[in-house]
Protein backbone atom coordinates (compact mmCIF):
# COMPACT_ATOMS: atom_id res chain seq x y z
CA UNK A 1 0.00 0.00 0.00
CA UNK A 2 1.25 3.31 -0.57
CA UNK A 3 1.23 6.16 1.95
CA UNK A 4 -2.23 7.12 1.39
CA UNK A 5 -5.31 5.05 -0.16
CA UNK A 6 -6.12 6.86 -3.53
CA UNK A 7 -9.73 6.40 -2.69
CA UNK A 8 -9.98 7.67 0.20
CA UNK A 9 -9.95 11.80 0.28
CA UNK A 10 -11.03 12.81 3.92
CA UNK A 11 -7.61 14.50 4.54
CA UNK A 12 -7.55 16.52 1.08
CA UNK A 13 -7.61 20.45 2.39
CA UNK A 14 -6.81 21.56 -1.33
CA UNK A 15 -9.44 21.26 -4.37
CA UNK A 16 -8.39 21.99 -8.04
CA UNK A 17 -11.20 21.99 -10.51
CA UNK A 18 -10.53 22.19 -14.30
CA UNK A 19 -12.94 24.96 -15.72
CA UNK A 20 -14.45 23.81 -18.79
CA UNK A 21 -16.34 20.79 -18.81
CA UNK A 22 -16.30 20.37 -14.97
CA UNK A 23 -17.76 24.18 -13.60
CA UNK A 24 -19.53 25.12 -17.12
CA UNK A 25 -20.30 23.00 -20.49
CA UNK A 26 -17.66 22.63 -22.96
CA UNK A 27 -18.68 23.93 -26.88
CA UNK A 28 -18.32 21.42 -29.33
CA UNK A 29 -15.73 20.40 -32.09
CA UNK A 30 -13.25 22.02 -28.94
CA UNK A 31 -14.47 25.55 -29.63
CA UNK A 32 -13.06 28.28 -26.97
CA UNK A 33 -15.56 29.98 -24.58
CA UNK A 34 -14.38 33.12 -24.98
CA UNK A 35 -17.89 35.34 -24.10
CA UNK A 36 -19.93 34.97 -21.30
CA UNK A 37 -22.96 34.40 -23.28
CA UNK A 38 -21.42 30.75 -24.12
CA UNK A 39 -20.50 30.01 -20.74
CA UNK A 40 -22.92 27.86 -19.09
CA UNK A 41 -22.21 26.63 -15.42
CA UNK A 42 -23.60 23.17 -15.16
CA UNK A 43 -26.43 21.97 -12.95
CA UNK A 44 -24.59 21.35 -9.14
CA UNK A 45 -21.96 23.17 -9.31
CA UNK A 46 -22.56 26.02 -7.44
CA UNK A 47 -23.87 23.34 -4.70
CA UNK A 48 -21.05 21.80 -4.77
CA UNK A 49 -18.41 24.59 -4.45
CA UNK A 50 -20.77 25.74 -1.39
CA UNK A 51 -19.81 22.40 0.05
CA UNK A 52 -16.48 22.38 -0.20
CA UNK A 53 -16.29 25.67 1.03
CA UNK A 54 -18.43 24.89 4.20
CA UNK A 55 -15.63 21.81 4.68
CA UNK A 56 -13.54 24.25 5.01
CA UNK A 57 -11.45 23.22 2.16
CA UNK A 58 -9.72 25.74 -0.54
CA UNK A 59 -11.21 25.41 -4.36
CA UNK A 60 -9.11 26.89 -7.09
CA UNK A 61 -9.24 26.06 -10.63
CA UNK A 62 -6.15 25.67 -13.03
CA UNK A 63 -7.43 26.32 -16.18
CA UNK A 64 -5.51 26.39 -20.10
CA UNK A 65 -6.96 29.23 -22.03
CA UNK A 66 -4.84 29.13 -25.36
CA UNK A 67 -7.71 30.84 -26.97
CA UNK A 68 -5.63 34.16 -25.48
CA UNK A 69 -2.54 32.36 -27.14
CA UNK A 70 -4.71 32.01 -30.42
CA UNK A 71 -5.72 35.74 -30.12
CA UNK A 72 -9.87 34.52 -29.52
CA UNK A 73 -9.98 37.04 -26.73
CA UNK A 74 -7.66 39.23 -24.75
CA UNK A 75 -6.32 38.58 -21.32
CA UNK A 76 -9.23 41.03 -19.97
CA UNK A 77 -11.64 39.23 -21.98
CA UNK A 78 -10.68 36.13 -19.44
CA UNK A 79 -10.38 37.58 -16.55
CA UNK A 80 -13.71 39.85 -17.16
CA UNK A 81 -14.96 36.18 -17.61
CA UNK A 82 -13.52 35.19 -14.49
CA UNK A 83 -15.13 38.16 -12.84
CA UNK A 84 -18.90 37.09 -13.92
CA UNK A 85 -18.24 33.37 -13.11
CA UNK A 86 -17.37 34.77 -9.50
CA UNK A 87 -20.08 36.95 -9.12
CA UNK A 88 -22.42 34.45 -10.40
CA UNK A 89 -21.36 31.91 -7.81
CA UNK A 90 -21.78 34.40 -4.79
CA UNK A 91 -25.44 34.80 -6.10
CA UNK A 92 -25.62 31.11 -5.21
CA UNK A 93 -23.02 31.23 -1.82
CA UNK A 94 -20.62 29.83 -3.56
CA UNK A 95 -16.79 30.71 -3.87
CA UNK A 96 -13.60 30.35 -6.06
CA UNK A 97 -10.31 30.65 -3.19
CA UNK A 98 -7.99 31.32 -6.55
CA UNK A 99 -8.54 30.43 -10.32
CA UNK A 100 -5.49 30.35 -12.24
CA UNK A 101 -4.91 29.95 -16.12
CA UNK A 102 -2.53 29.64 -18.78
CA UNK A 103 -3.07 31.82 -21.81
CA UNK A 104 -0.08 30.36 -23.65
CA UNK A 105 0.10 28.49 -26.57
CA UNK A 106 1.40 24.40 -26.57
CA UNK A 107 5.43 24.32 -26.23
CA UNK A 108 5.24 27.94 -25.04
CA UNK A 109 5.63 27.84 -21.35
CA UNK A 110 5.77 25.86 -17.59
CA UNK A 111 2.20 26.22 -16.86
CA UNK A 112 0.04 24.18 -19.62
CA UNK A 113 -1.57 21.46 -18.17
CA UNK A 114 -0.34 18.93 -17.79
CA UNK A 115 2.74 20.71 -16.57
CA UNK A 116 3.49 21.85 -13.43
CA UNK A 117 3.44 25.68 -13.71
CA UNK A 118 -0.21 26.64 -12.38
CA UNK A 119 -0.01 23.95 -8.85
CA UNK A 120 3.49 25.73 -8.44
CA UNK A 121 1.71 29.20 -8.58
CA UNK A 122 -1.22 27.80 -5.91
CA UNK A 123 1.91 26.18 -3.77
CA UNK A 124 3.02 29.57 -3.80
CA UNK A 125 -0.02 31.65 -2.87
CA UNK A 126 -1.30 28.88 -0.29
CA UNK A 127 1.82 28.07 1.55
CA UNK A 128 -0.48 25.00 3.89
CA UNK A 129 -1.01 23.36 0.28
CA UNK A 130 1.20 20.81 -1.17
CA UNK A 131 0.38 17.80 -3.03
CA UNK A 132 -0.25 15.17 0.01
CA UNK A 133 -3.40 17.25 0.75
CA UNK A 134 -4.79 18.45 -2.84
CA UNK A 135 -7.00 16.77 -5.34
CA UNK A 136 -6.85 17.31 -9.32
CA UNK A 137 -10.89 17.63 -10.65
CA UNK A 138 -10.78 17.38 -14.67
CA UNK A 139 -12.91 16.09 -17.41
CA UNK A 140 -9.46 15.23 -19.38
CA UNK A 141 -6.70 13.28 -19.50
CA UNK A 142 -4.41 16.20 -19.81
CA UNK A 143 -6.06 17.13 -16.01
CA UNK A 144 -5.34 13.26 -14.93
CA UNK A 145 -1.71 13.49 -16.05
CA UNK A 146 -0.91 16.84 -14.89
CA UNK A 147 -2.11 15.44 -10.98
CA UNK A 148 -0.23 12.43 -11.64
CA UNK A 149 2.74 14.00 -12.46
CA UNK A 150 2.80 16.09 -9.34
CA UNK A 151 2.11 13.11 -7.23
CA UNK A 152 -1.69 14.33 -6.23
CA UNK A 153 -4.47 12.46 -6.28
CA UNK A 154 -6.72 12.78 -9.14
CA UNK A 155 -10.71 12.51 -9.49
CA UNK A 156 -11.72 12.36 -13.55
CA UNK A 157 -15.14 13.49 -14.31
CA UNK A 158 -16.18 11.24 -17.03
CA UNK A 159 -17.97 13.25 -19.30
CA UNK A 160 -19.19 10.62 -21.62
CA UNK A 161 -19.77 7.71 -19.41
CA UNK A 162 -23.23 7.90 -20.83
CA UNK A 163 -22.78 8.21 -23.98
CA UNK A 164 -22.33 5.77 -26.94
CA UNK A 165 -18.59 5.29 -27.88
CA UNK A 166 -15.77 6.32 -25.58
CA UNK A 167 -12.30 7.79 -26.68
CA UNK A 168 -9.26 6.42 -26.06
CA UNK A 169 -8.37 9.56 -24.14
CA UNK A 170 -11.50 8.82 -21.29
CA UNK A 171 -10.57 5.17 -21.13
CA UNK A 172 -6.92 6.03 -20.15
CA UNK A 173 -8.61 8.96 -18.03
CA UNK A 174 -10.21 6.57 -15.94
CA UNK A 175 -7.39 4.01 -15.49
CA UNK A 176 -4.85 7.08 -14.74
CA UNK A 177 -7.14 8.61 -11.99
CA UNK A 178 -7.47 8.04 -8.20
CA UNK A 179 -11.54 7.96 -8.57
CA UNK A 180 -14.15 8.52 -12.02
CA UNK A 181 -17.05 10.76 -11.11
CA UNK A 182 -19.94 11.45 -13.37
CA UNK A 183 -19.93 15.63 -12.42
CA UNK A 184 -18.62 17.47 -9.91
CA UNK A 185 -21.90 17.26 -7.50
CA UNK A 186 -21.27 13.68 -7.70
CA UNK A 187 -17.71 13.68 -7.37
CA UNK A 188 -18.70 15.92 -3.93
CA UNK A 189 -21.32 13.65 -2.84
CA UNK A 190 -19.15 10.42 -3.19
CA UNK A 191 -15.42 11.82 -1.90
CA UNK A 192 -15.18 15.18 -0.77
CA UNK A 193 -18.68 15.17 1.39
CA UNK A 194 -18.20 17.72 4.49
CA UNK A 195 -16.40 16.06 7.25
CA UNK A 196 -17.58 15.05 10.14
CA UNK A 197 -20.33 13.38 7.92
CA UNK A 198 -18.87 10.88 6.33
MG1 LIG B 1 -11.91 20.46 -19.29
ZN1 LIG C 1 1.26 28.76 -19.73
Amino acid sequence: MGEHNANNFSDIEYVFLDRDGVLNRSLPDGRFITRWEEFELLPGVADAIAQLNRSGRKVMVVTNQRCVALGLCSEADLLTLHERLRNQLTQQGARLDAIYYCPHDAGECNCRKPLPGLFEQAFRDFPGADVRNSVMVGDSLRDIEAGARMGMRTIFIDVESEAGSRSPEADRSTALASAVALSLSDCVQQYLSPRGYE
